[in-house]
């Protein structure tokens, strides 16, 4: 993979509280990299000093191999999509597209006919054909989302920076969007950097996906990994698909309140983190006798939650807080359990991950 955008030691803070501490990153040509982050960990920050729009406190950001920091953002050749779009609203939808073009400060472009073949092609590219006449008031939330980046893409950018591009869009079109977006950069074979809050989003879009915290990378992994092998329980917690159980492992076995769970291998002695993700667990009468190999753990079912294609049901388990259990219908049938009953929760203690720095 060549290295197209390097971030080395970025620093950056606001009134003495920092936004960016000593963040490195490395980002390779042709990559879609997702960026995971809760609100506030730094994400518009980082793309922002990588588009030119704020100057890091300290660090350098490389584009090529050449630092960028003393180029103003419209030489940088960097694209940027806005979480809210901000396209021109008394502009149609080809000025909008067009405008990138017209007045970028590399190369504008002042040849009408070669404005509208390219700017043709944007709209092609993003299923847009058709509407360039409209004004930008007349077109949907996911037509506007689209324009955004037929705006930035006809600049023919390095590298896209996308803010939360699909953070407006309701579910449904979310889920369209991240197919698109997939889509549209394995056809230009551009560079994306994409940065969410959304886990699912992170996980479903990139070729990698970093976690942000607190203003530093806390780990770059493709998702598959990410997912299935988080490396410390601070990513687990940010996944938001583990339940996480906090305790001592002691005797061989992972204990808190009265439960005593298997190890899935050798672990320290200590005060650690258990973590199970929901899917993995199953719910099983409180008679029935755990199978070898299998962890058990007694819980009180409180309620279910659908979403789509999936169900979450809580349990209410001593000494934790509601352990969730997801059943993604595709693969199993709805469960039907009582409010209040016990029952026991069971998942292969294999696929558990016991992290010894657990309490961070
Ligand atoms: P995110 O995009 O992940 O929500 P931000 O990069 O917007 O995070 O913000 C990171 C931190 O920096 C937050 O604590 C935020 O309040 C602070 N911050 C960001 N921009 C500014 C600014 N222009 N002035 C002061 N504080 C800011």
């Amino acid at each position: 993979m060549t290295l197209l955008l390097e971030l080395s030691g970025i620093t950056k803070a606001y009134g003495g509280a920092p936004a960016l501490s000593d963040l490195s990153l490395a980002v390779g040509a042709g990559e879609y990299l997702s960026i995971l982050g809760p609100s506030g960990s730094g994400k518009s920050t980082m793309l922002r000093v990588v588009a030119g729009f704020e100057t890091p406190d300290d660090g350098d950001v490389r584009l090529e191999g050449r630092s960028i920091l003393s180029m103003p953002a419209h030489e940088r050749g960097i694209g940027f999509v806005f979480q809210g779009f901000a396209l021109f609203p008394h502009m149609t939808v080809f000025d909008n597209v067009a405008y990138g073009l017209r007045h970028r400060s590399r190369g504008p472009v002042a040849d009408e006919a070669e404005i509208r073949r390219r700017v043709g092609e944007a709209l092609e590219l993003l299923g847009l054909t058709g509407l360039g006449g409209r004004a930008v008031s007349q077109i949907s939330g996911g037509q506007k989302q689209r324009v955004a980046l037929a705006r930035t893409l006809v600049t023919d950018p390095k590298i896209v920076l996308l803010d939360e591009p699909l953070g407006a869009l309701d579910a449904n079109l979310r889920e369209r969007m991240m197919i698109e977006l997939k889509r549209i950069q394995a056809q230009l074979g551009g560079t994306f950097l994409h940065v969410t809050g959304n886990e699912q989003e992170a996980l479903a879009m990139g070729h990698r996906t970093a976690v942000l915290d607190h203003g530093r990378i806390a780990e770059i992994s493709p998702p598959q990994t990410l997912y299935n092998r988080p490396g410390s329980v601070r990513v687990a917690r940010f996944l938001n698909c583990y339940n996480i159980f906090e305790g001592i492992v002691g005797d061989g076995a992972f204990r808190f309140a009265e439960a005593a769970l298997p190890l899935p291998g050798d672990t320290a002695s200590g005060a650690a983190a258990y973590c199970i993700r929901a899917d993995k667990v199953t719910v099983a009468e409180e008679t029935d006798p755990a199978a070898p190999g299998e962890a058990a753990l007694p819980g009180r079912f409180i309620a279910s939650e659908y979403s789509g294609a999936r169900v979450t049901y809580l349990f209410d388990v001593a000494g934790s807080r509601p352990v969730e259990v997801e059943y993604h219908l595709s693969h199993r049938r709805p469960g039907s359990f009582d409010a209040g009953r016990r029952y026991a929760l069971r998942w292969p203690a294999a696929d558990a991950l016991v992290f010894r720095e657990g309490r961070r």
